[in-house]
């Protein structure tokens, strides 16, 4: 692993749903180091080849109304009819370890934690086109045809906030997609008020020994 030259960061990205941001972000994850996704707790049924505490942790709703009381969130919503909620402990461990931490998140959650946290690149991945978006759906034969439905008709409201968003991917060959996520991830890392200060001080002003 190469040593880590600057302080954690969070990239939070919203799309609406089969836009293809899971394919994106996975891939981009496991191509750059010190990028940690942090996996969501969802009331939503697993898909097929979907495993517990990878894609997401699988609880019940009374279970997720549980964590909300007790402030284990540091966002959460309801979407498509489902709960979807961040973990304020399960982020902070991964930014405490030194890593930038990727969300995964709804428009409605980016910006609860835009209220919350002054840091934070917001990244709006767009498809092609709403026929695309459709095919998407339809293709990856996870949702039922009312669930598609329904997915079609909030993509154009989620669509709309793209301007509160730092920068807008279209994701139309998958590969491109992909270089423009890891540039902004990597440009950022390089940015000078990223860049920890330690590092250059040991490696260019070492203290004498006395
Ligand atoms: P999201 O996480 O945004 O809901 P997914 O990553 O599950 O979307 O992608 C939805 C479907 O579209 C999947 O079947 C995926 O394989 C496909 N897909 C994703 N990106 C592309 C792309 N650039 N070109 C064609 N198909 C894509
Ligand atoms: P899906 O059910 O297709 O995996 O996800 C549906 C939507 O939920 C996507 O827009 C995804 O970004 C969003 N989502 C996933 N995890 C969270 C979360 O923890 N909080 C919020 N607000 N949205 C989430």
């Amino acid at each position: 692993m190469p040593e880590k030259r600057n302080k954690g960061s969070l990239f939070i990205v919203s799309a609406p749903s089969g836009a293809g941001k899971t394919t994106l972000c996975k891939k981009v994850l496991s191509a750059l180091p010190y990028l940690k996704f942090s996996v969501s707790y969802t009331t939503r049924q697993p898909r097929k080849g979907e495993v517990n505490d990878r894609e997401y942790t699988f609880i019940h709703r009374d279970e997720f109304t549980g964590m909300v009381k007790k402030g284990d969130f540091i966002e959460w919503a309801e979407i498509h009819g489902e709960l979807y909620g961040t973990s304020k402990r399960r982020l902070e461990e991964l930014l405490a370890a030194g890593n930038d931490v990727l969300l995964d998140i709804d428009v409605q959650g980016a910006s609860q934690v835009r209220k919350k946290s002054r840091e934070g690149t917001y990244i709006f991945i767009l498809p092609p086109s709403l026929e695309v978006l459709k095919t998407r759906l339809e293709k990856r034969m996870t949702d039922s045809q009312a669930n598609i439905k329904k997915r079609l008709k909030a993509a154009l409201s989620e669509i709309k906030e793209y301007t509160t968003y730092d920068y807008v991917i279209m994701n139309d060959v998958l590969n491109d997609a992909v270089r423009v996520l890891e540039a902004i991830v990597t440009a950022h890392r390089a940015s000078r008020k990223k860049i920890n200060p330690v590092w250059i001080e040991r490696t260019f002003f070492p203290k004498e020994d006395t």
